[in-house]
């Protein structure tokens, strides 16, 4: 592996020290490239279960997607200081493009709750590129609020004026709350436990977020609660919901770039292994439907990238007690993968070296046309055709 020096843990002291830009003087090119979707085959898998042929969970994945593009089955966590392989620590480097790039953003009652501390994928793009809020999309798992801190990070020149929007049943259930409160129609039973919730709910995130929730968002909301109503049982749950709230969303708001978060073979931490293996046929299943989504629909087809890959891996010591863990920073924890197809990039590769996880955000960035300058890892430029 190229073992090239990070600067570990410098992050939020040199992103704080870069002089401030002035803001964006002239009016930004419009976004002609192509669309990207990252799906974070999350919740930490093994190779074991995921990409080795004779043992996988996820055939689709294996056995049609990785033969469409470039399949890269030896991706690394670096192992540095510092560096946890979880999930909200992946992510980050996934979408910043280097480690350590975040910090903790308040931890109260909950876990992980990372915030970044350089540019996001999602800011670099809508700082290139005039690219509403509403297209550049994240898409989170059901009890995950400690993830709406990924929209944008705390860097200078970049921030909130560039975040991402997020859709998640945490953000659903904000919007549905306050209208069940604003409509002021219900019995009152119901509107003091809407009152309940959406203060709770709001105890989560308590940033002011500004400019806050987009009218194309609200307007998704309003449609979903159409679709679904109010009493939370007919809409999917766990990682299927991901995928019907990535699916709606393609062809509602077209976003141009998209990461969906998959994360319930995290379930594994419980210590029943059927969990895990069973969540991976989910996500495989969820995969399916986005590439057919994206084949049906002239707008994505042939003009779509998909980029899959893992937060981390997951230990492979048979003598655990507890087996699937990834918190205790052994080697197959560090052990993830790639596959990238679509529109501009090499088909049917095995790009057969190790390849590190910090490469994923810069060569999302050269495939859409900007740089993401923060970042650390190499430009797999070799798999664009
Ligand atoms: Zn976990």
């Amino acid at each position: 592996m190229d073992r090239r020096t990070f600067n570990l843990g410098l992050g939020a002291a040199m992103s704080a020290s870069l002089a401030p830009t002035a803001s964006r003087s002239q009016a930004a090119a419009a976004y002609t490239g192509p669309n990207v979707i990252l799906v974070r085959f999350g919740g930490g898998v093994r190779r074991a279960e995921t990409i080795e042929e004779a043992t996988t969970y996820a055939p689709y994945l294996r056995h049609v997607l990785a033969n469409r593009g470039v399949f890269i089955p030896d991706m690394r966590i670096a192992q540095l200081d510092g560096v946890e392989t979880s999930h909200a620590e992946g992510t980050l480097n996934l979408l910043t493009g280097r480690y350590l790039a975040y910090r903790d953003a308040g931890s109260g009652f909950l876990q992980d709750r990372l915030e970044p501390t350089e540019p996001t994928l999602f800011e670099y793009l809508r700082e290139a590129f005039d690219v509403p809020s509403h297209q550049a999309l994240l898409i989170n798992g059901e009890d995950r609020p400690q993830e709406e801190f990924f929209t944008y990070g705390v860097a200078d020149h970049y921030g909130i004026a560039y975040r991402s929007e997020m859709l998640s049943l945490h953000r659903f259930k904000l919007y549905k709350f306050a209208q069940i409160i604003a409509e002021g129609t219900a019995d009152e039973a119901t509107l003091e436990d809407a009152r309940t919730q959406y203060a709770a709910l709001m105890e989560a995130d308590p940033r002011a977020i500004a400019p806050g929730q987009s009218p194309e968002v609200t307007a998704f909301w309003q449609r979903w609660r159409g679709h679904y109503g109010d009493d939370g049982f007919r809409n999917p749950r766990g990682d299927a919901l991901l995928t019907a709230l990535a699916t709606r969303a393609l062809r509602e708001l077209r976003p141009r770039l998209m990461m969906v978060n998959y994360q319930d073979p995290d379930y594994v931490h419980w210590g029943n292994p059927s969990h895990y293996t069973r969540a991976i046929q989910v996500i495989d299943d969820g995969l399916q439907r986005l590439v057919e989504t994206v084949e049906a629909d002239p707008v994505y087809r042939d003009n779509t990238v998909f980029v899959i890959t893992p937060d981390c891996g997951r230990d492979a010591n048979p003598l655990m007690d507890v087996p699937f863990q990834h918190h205790f920073n052994s080697r197959a924890a560090h052990e993830i993968w790639a596959v990238i197809f679509g529109a501009g990039v090499e088909r049917n590769r095995i790009l057969d070296r190790p390849v590190d996880q910090s490469a994923i955000a810069p060569t999302i960035a050269a495939l859409m046309g900007f740089r993401a300058n923060r970042a650390e890892g190499d430009v797999l430029s070799g798999i664009f055709a």
